[in-house]
This record gives C-alpha cells, sequence and structure tokens, in this order.
C-alpha cells in the first residue's frame, strides 16, 4: 500500500496556496489553568470555516483535464462538501455534494451557496457515500473522499507543518478525530519532523468508528447518532485504505467524550477564548477540562470548523437544554427522553 509521505505533504503545501490559507495559532486561556502553554489552530478561519479546504484543494488540483472535465462527487458530513464546493469552483469543475439528512442546515446553504450542487439522501453518512459511487458509475464523476484519500491526507498534514514551524517544541497535539483524514495528515508529517511528539485523537463516546476499529483491531462499523460534534460522524468504510493502518501506526491515544463533556467544552472555547466553533472543534477543550487527556507540555489543539448550527450554539452558551436524537443535553446532566 501506497501510503502518503511527509515529501507528500511538502507537495500539498505548494499545491494549496492561494486557496487554503496559513492559519493563526493563539493562546488558549486554557494555560494558565493548566499551567502549560495551550495554543489554538485557528482552522475555523479558512474562507470556508473549516480545515477540509486543505484537502479537498490537494485532491482536486491533483486530477487530470480529462477528470477535471467529467466534475467530482462526494459525500461529506458538510464541511468537506463545502470544501469540495469550494475548490472546485476555484478551478473551474462541476461539484455535485451527497449529504446525509443529518447534516444541519446551515452546512447544506453554505454548499448550495457555492455553487454545487446538493443531493440530500439517507440518514448516514453512509447513505451519502453509497449515492456518491453510484454518480461515479453512472456519471464518470471522480469521488473526492472526504477522509481516506492520499491527497486529502497529505493536505490536511500541512497543518502539521505549520505548526511545528511556528511552535517547535510543542509536546502534544490533540486533534478531533472522525474518519482520520486529519490525524493521519497531522501524524505522518509531525513524526517525521518530531519523532516523540505525542499526538492524541478525540471523538464523542457514541459512533466513535475509528476508536471502535482500533479495539477491534479492524475496521468495523458502529451506528451513527445525532452528536454535538456533527462533524465527527459516520464510519472509516469496512474497505478502509489509508487512515486506518495510519492511525494504528501514529496515533498515541484516543480519548472519548460524553455529549455532556462537549458540551462545557463548546461553552469554555466560548467563554474562555471567545470563540465561535462547532463542538467537534471544542473536543480539545473538553479533553482537557474533564481530565481524559494529560497535558505533559506545550500542547496544540485543532480548532477545526467554525459552520456550527447557530440556534444550537446559541442554546449551549445560554446553558439551555439541547435535544439530540433519543437524548437530551443540557448544562447540568443528560438525560434520556421518554419514547
Ligand atoms: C471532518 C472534520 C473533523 C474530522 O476530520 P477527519 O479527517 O474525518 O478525522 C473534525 N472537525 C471538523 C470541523 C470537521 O469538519
Amino acid at each position: 500500500m501506497n501510503i502518503p509521505t511527509v515529501a507528500d505533504v511538502l507537495a500539498a503545501r505548494k499545491a494549496i496556496a492561494g486557496t487554503a490559507r496559513r492559519t493563526p495559532l493563539i493562546t488558549s486561556a486554557l494555560s494558565e489553568q493548566v499551567g502549560q502553554d495551550i495554543c489554538l489552530k485557528l482552522e475555523t478561519l479558512q474562507p470556508t470555516g473549516a480545515f477540509k479546504l486543505r484537502g479537498a484543494t490537494n485532491a482536486i488540483a491533483a486530477l487530470s483535464d480529462e477528470q477535471k472535465a467529467n466534475g467530482v462527487v462526494c459525500c461529506s458530513t458538510g464541511n468537506h462538501g463545502r470544501a469540495v464546493a469550494f475548490a472546485a469552483k476555484q478551478l473551474g469543475v462541476q461539484a455535485t455534494v451527497c449529504l446525509s439528512k443529518l447534516v444541519p442546515m446551515v452546512k447544506v446553504k453554505g454548499i448550495e451557496a457555492l455553487g454545487a450542487e446538493v443531493v440530500r439522501i439517507g440518514d448516514s453518512q453512509d447513505d451519502a457515500g453509497a449515492e456518491a459511487e453510484r454518480l461515479v458509475k453512472e456519471k464518470g464523476m471522480t469521488n473526492i473522499h472526504p477522509f481516506d484519500d492520499r491527497n486529502v491526507i497529505a493536505g490536511q498534514g500541512t497543518i502539521a507543518l505549520e505548526l511545528l514551524e511556528e511552535r517547535p517544541d510543542l509536546d502534544t497535539l490533540i486533534v478531533p478525530l472522525s474518519g482520520g483524514g486529519l490525524i493521519s495528515g497531522i501524524a505522518l508529517a509531525a513524526k517525521a519532523i518530531k519523532p516523540d511528539i505525542r499526538i492524541v485523537g478525540v471523538s464523542m463516546d457514541r459512533g466513535a468508528a475509528m476508536a471502535a476499529s482500533l479495539v477491534a483491531g479492524k475496521p468495523i462499523e458502529v451506528e451513527e447518532v445525532a452528536s454535538l460534534a456533527d462533524s465527527l460522524g459516520g464510519g472509516i468504510g469496512l474497505h478502509n485504505r489509508y487512515t486506518f493502518p495510519i492511525c494504528r501506526e501514529l496515533v498515541d491515544e484516543v480519548r472519548l467524550l460524553t455529549e455532556q463533556e462537549i458540551y462545557t467544552g463548546m461553552q469554555a472555547l466560548y467563554r474562555m477564548d471567545q470563540l465561535v466553533a462547532e463542538g467537534a472543534s471544542a473536543v480539545g477543550h473538553a479533553a482537557i477540562l474533564s481530565g481524559k487527556v494529560q497535558i505533559t507540555g506545550p500542547t496544540a489543539l485543532i480548532i477545526t470548523g467554525r459552520n456550527v448550527d447557530m440556534q444550537q450554539f446559541s442554546a449551549v452558551i445560554a446553558g439551555d437544554a439541547v435535544k439530540l436524537g433519543d437524548v437530551i443535553v443540557s448544562g447540568k446532566d443528560k438525560v434520556a427522553v421518554d419514547a
């Protein structure tokens, strides 16, 4: 298998310059509380509001002219779709984005506004993925996979180059984990530059496919449920090629959070660091505040995206209850709803 290398990440940096930006690294108010430097990498400031623009741009730029002429398709929890739509538009390529009905409206609208065709289908990321595969067969489009793609992984890895150039002393990187494209790219680039750096993945405790697969020793399926960290939903694919082996090899720890902890993390990100971001971006704060990740030196958290449902965000910040499928999360405790 042809696993991407740090050379691919260096090439990706050139390919994405001009579309995805180099984002700021700022100091978090958590630093004082923890007694170590905690830095925040603000991928929320990408033009599409999330880091996925890096991988999508790198993948579309690598296509042949013939592939570009036939258009691209993808399935997405939202941010990858927006990134594909944005990068495709810049490169003059037609894009179709398949989304499950779990994807918040704010993300659907953002993708449509970029001129991509949106197909809403099914109740899971897997249903959206099946539709994307159908369009590949039927129309000859190229599928830009949200994470299990060499060029996508290499694009996301450019974050690690920026981090270690700015802070070569970083001891730990805390990375929101779903399909694992982000953490795979970051881990392979960071460990090539600094082999003893610690890479910690963080997911929600319900429907964390990569975490369950790492425990099982092979890719497995888990049920997808609604989460405050909606961008972290979805499977890793039973035929996963890249991210599962890379995570198994290079990720040092995986931690899982309750919805309650993510809720508290979102409040902390807003109240302590004044950042408006989605639940997936708050898992680093949540992991530190819950004590689930020990801080052993200067640490960077990837603040992955800001495309949050504003109604839900406002409720969390106000401390109001939020309904997620069959559970309600509030400022204090989580209760099951009677059917
Ligand atoms: C996609 C996404 C993630 C997870 O990235 P993976 O490569 O799937 O692990 C985290 N945060 C946000 C905001 C995302 O859009």
